[in-house]
């Protein structure tokens, strides 16, 4: 997907602050920072990051806690620690609480980056391996190249479209609340009433190009109270 990585760093020494937000703009990405464990935990919980760098002595809450925190709500989101020292127990602790990975400082910028490139990748696979989504019988989609088969007529994508069908079926053991989809397809921290009818609106267009009826939609179905989900098994 062609969208720019989010990263948060949770950094409270100015000048590495600084300098991370600096090499990661110029590396290509979009970048959010907080300066204490309290705020890196709130903005972190909104969920819309693809990465947070976390470091581990922190005012307010640290790293360990803030790392803590995340992972009971969100299981899958990528971190990485910066431990203060090589100290094999920072390291182990850290890694323990569900971090990704861990630099230790003074790291190598280069390092850094490549470790956060690495991450990454690991996790895009992970969640993205399946290229081909079908619905039944009759609907074949090829993420990659944004278009279909639905009962052998070729139906067209927008790559947002795509992006939403791609992480419904990610989670299709679930319905997906509106405010999960605005935060991890669109990126948007806060929900308003105008951004939740985007997502109505994209799906009233999927529903348009797969399902049959699309007033009685079989695959990508609503379930009350709970958002959306996609019926892969019909
Ligand atoms: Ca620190």
């Amino acid at each position: 997907m062609q969208r720019k990585q989010r990263l948060l760093i949770v950094e409270d020494e100015v000048a590495i602050r600084t300098g991370l937000v600096d090499v990661f703009v110029y590396h290509g990405f979009d970048v959010e920072f907080a300066e204490d464990g309290i705020s890196g935990l709130d903005m972190a919980r909104s969920g819309r990051f693809d990465l947070i760098l976390l470091d581990v002595m922190l005012p307010g809450r640290n790293g360990f806690e803030v790392c803590e925190s995340i992972r009971q709500v969100d299981r899958e989101q990528a971190i990485i620690m910066l431990t203060a020292r090589s100290a094999d127990d920072d390291v182990i602790h850290g890694l323990a609480l569900g971090a990704d990975d861990y630099v230790a400082k003074p790291f190598s910028v280069a390092q850094l980056v490549l470790r956060v490139q690495a991450v990454l990748r690991r996790t895009r696979t992970s969640a993205s391996e399946e290229r081909t989504i079908r619905l039944g019988k009759d609907i074949e989609i090829d993420a990659l190249n944004l278009c279909a088969t639905v009962k052998d007529a070729p139906v067209r994508f927008t790559r947002r479209e795509i992006e939403v069908l791609q992480y419904l079926h990610d989670h299709s053991d679930r319905p997906v609340p509106r405010e999960e989809l605005l935060n991890k397809v669109w990126g948007y921290a806060r929900h308003m009433d105008i951004e939740t009818r985007t997502v109505d609106i994209h799906v009233a267009k999927l529903r348009r190009k797969i399902e049959e009826d699309a007033s009685q939609p079989q695959h990508l179905v609503t379930i009350r109270g709970g958002g959306y989900r996609l019926m892969s098994g019909h």
